[in-house]
């Protein structure tokens, strides 16, 4: 008999944005092989569990993907309830295909628990909906980010093609990705916004347009970001409004 893996989104950062049913499963967990921007008040509900860090943070692979594939399966085949607890949601940017792969390919159960995107934090954090009618019927999530040997990446005509565009890992690449974008005919007054920490104690919002970016991009901490362009992000509500309401409330 082997056991059962379950790819469990932890949520963007605080620890009360995990679902219960990733809540249930972490108490009843053996194993827990975990991201590297895992809360600690998360990982601390699997209270039975084994708990590793397999941490990657992009550009950072501190473990080789096919090691920790390999790792799932072996647990697996050891225990009744492994966790893989990725950041965000376990399906977008988390190198889930890769696992899930190597899962079937061993024959072993799995199922996946969704969790909060990055995306859908940093919109919260900036009280903005991502979509709007009339403005914004379109969401992209994209990475500029690509490995050696993929296949070429062409993450502007996303991020054109669509609305409202979110960019995961693209921080560091903010000069490019203003040089890219205003080539390819992105307007200089495009509202962007980079949201660093996204739930975190460390938040940090800059506001600005495309051609403001790498300026924005310079005066962030080194947390992880966001960056959101489009123009349903004009009205986002200014940090001190925000505030201001909240003490009201
Ligand atoms: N699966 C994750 C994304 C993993 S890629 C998800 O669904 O959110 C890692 C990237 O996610 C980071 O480089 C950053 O762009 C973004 N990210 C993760 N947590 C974040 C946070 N709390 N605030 C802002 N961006 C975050």
């Amino acid at each position: 008999m082997t056991g059962k893996v379950y790819l469990v989104g932890a949520g963007p950062g605080a620890p009360d944005l995990l679902t219960v049913r990733a809540a249930e499963i972490l108490s009843r967990a053996d194993v827990v092989l975990h991201d590297a921007l895992v809360h600690p008040e998360t990982l601390a509900l699997a209270r039975k569990a084994q708990v590793y860090a397999v941490g990657k943070r992009s550009g950072r692979h501190s473990t080789a993907q096919k090691f920790i594939s390999k790792r799932l399966i072996d647990s697996a085949r050891r225990f009744d309830t492994v966790v893989r607890l990725k950041g965000g949601d376990p399906l977008l940017f988390g190198r889930a295909h890769e696992e899930i792969q190597a899962l079937r390919r061993a024959g072993i159960e799995f199922e996946i628990v969704p969790g909060v995107t990055a995306a859908s934090a940093a919109g919260a954090e900036l009280g903005v909906s991502l979509t709007r009618r009339g403005v914004a019927r379109s969401v992209a999530f994209v990475t500029p980010r690509s490995g050696v040997g993929e296949r070429h990446n062409d993450w502007a005509a996303s991020v054109l093609a669509a609305d409202t565009a979110v960019i995961y890992m693209g921080a560091g690449l903010a000069e490019e990705i203003r040089a890219v974008l205003l080539d390819r005919g992105k307007g200089p007054h495009t509202p962007v916004v980079l949201v660093e920490n996204a739930s975190l104690p460390g938040r940090n919002v800059h506001r600005g347009t495309l051609a403001d970016l790498p300026d924005l991009a310079r005066r962030m901490g080194s947390g992880p970001a966001v960056l959101l362009i489009g123009e349903a992000l004009e009205t986002s509500i200014a940090e001190p409004a925000v505030e201001a309401l909240l003490r009201r409330a």
